[in-house]
């Protein structure tokens, strides 16, 4: 048996499933509705993958991350007993500061819908503090690669350490936190990002964000805190006519994966991708990214693309 198949058996990724199933049987927690997603186990499908498996050089990240993982879900206990559940300014405007000087690229807020929830899993609140990180543009711009894969999973671990260590200053502060890590996350991230103002969905399924395209990855906490600044409104909602005419996602992924036009579901999830395009290709070549990778987003900073796109007649 491979090195990584021996880790997808491992006590360690066993008990994360088990930490998952805990929380999900709580009666206190966000749960899912009938119609919310069933989450793609990537860590499981990548793992357990005939093709392609992670180099052994990358498994010291990948075990970072299932530490931070679990580290998400064992420090619930040390959550108050009775969490505040109001925040002035001052620290809302510190807790920021906070997740910048940390390495987070952009920060916003809004409440959980419960569609957004995965099937059988749960989060212990609401209220939702999201962050976006900057994935390095070089290993990127490698993809598909390795070097590619280890800048994604460094950027797994990286944003998994930073909303853990925002959870854990929130608790000392007296509120309630749960850590949402970014690696096989209890919520559907980008819709729930676009909500907070992060950025728009482009046609590629990802968020474009303002500061570094799709090429983020997402988290959040989610906390007690009841009065967060959420989110109100945004104007990234341009960047989807902007993709209409670009669909250069589409005409470059090596396996054709993209539906011409994405698929709406009850309740708002849109399907980008058909999985049994994406996956072989994904699993085979290094977590691929050519979506990535190839957005004029990733490439050029967003407000020359807005001004030349919004200038067209
Ligand atoms: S490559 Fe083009 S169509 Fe695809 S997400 Fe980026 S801007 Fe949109
Ligand atoms: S990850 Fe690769 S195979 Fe999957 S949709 Fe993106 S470009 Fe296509």
């Amino acid at each position: 048996m491979s090195l990584t198949k021996r880790l997808a058996k491992s006590r360690l990724f066993t008990s994360i499933t088990e930490l998952e199933d805990q929380l999900a049987a709580r009666t206190d927690t966000v749960h899912p509705v009938e119609i919310s997603p069933k989450r793609f186990d990537i860590i499981q499908g990548k793992l357990e993958s005939t093709e392609g498996s992670p180099p052994v050089r990358l498994l010291p990240c990948i075990l970072q991350c299932l530490s931070g993982i679990k580290e998400s879900f064992l420090t619930l206990a040390e959550n108050p007993a009775d969490p505040k559940t109001k925040a002035s300014a001052d620290f809302i405007q510190e807790l920021e500061l906070k997740a910048y000087a940390l390495g987070a690229s952009s920060i916003g807020y809004t409440q959980l819908p419960e569609r957004w929830v995965f099937q059988d899993k749960a989060v212990l609140y609401k209220n939702a503090i999201v962050l976006s990180m900057e994935m390095d543009q070089e290993g990127i711009n490698s993809a598909p690669s390795v070097a590619c894969m280890k800048t994604v999973m460094e950027t797994y671990r990286d944003l998994g350490r930073i909303n853990n260590q925002l959870a854990a200053f929130l608790r000392e502060r007296g509120y309630g936190a749960h850590a949402g890590h970014p690696l096989n996350g209890l919520v559907l991230y980008p819709p729930l990002a676009q909500m907070a103002g992060l950025g728009w969905l482009g046609l590629n399924g990802l968020l474009i964000t303002p500061e570094h395209g799709p090429r983020v990855r997402l988290a959040a906490v989610f906390t007690s805190i009841e009065n967060l600044p959420f989110n109100e409104g945004s104007d990234h909602s341009w960047v989807r006519d902007y993709c209409e005419n670009c669909r250069i996602c589409h005409i470059k992924c090596p396996p054709g994966a993209f539906y011409e036009d994405p698929v709406e579901h009850a309740g708002g999830q849109v399907t980008y991708i058909k999985n049994e395009l994406c996956f072989p290709y994904f699993n085979a070549y290094h977590g691929c990214s050519v979506c990535v990778k190839v957005c004029p987003f990733n490439l050029r900073p967003y407000e020359k693309i807005k001004a030349g796109f919004t200038a067209t007649p």
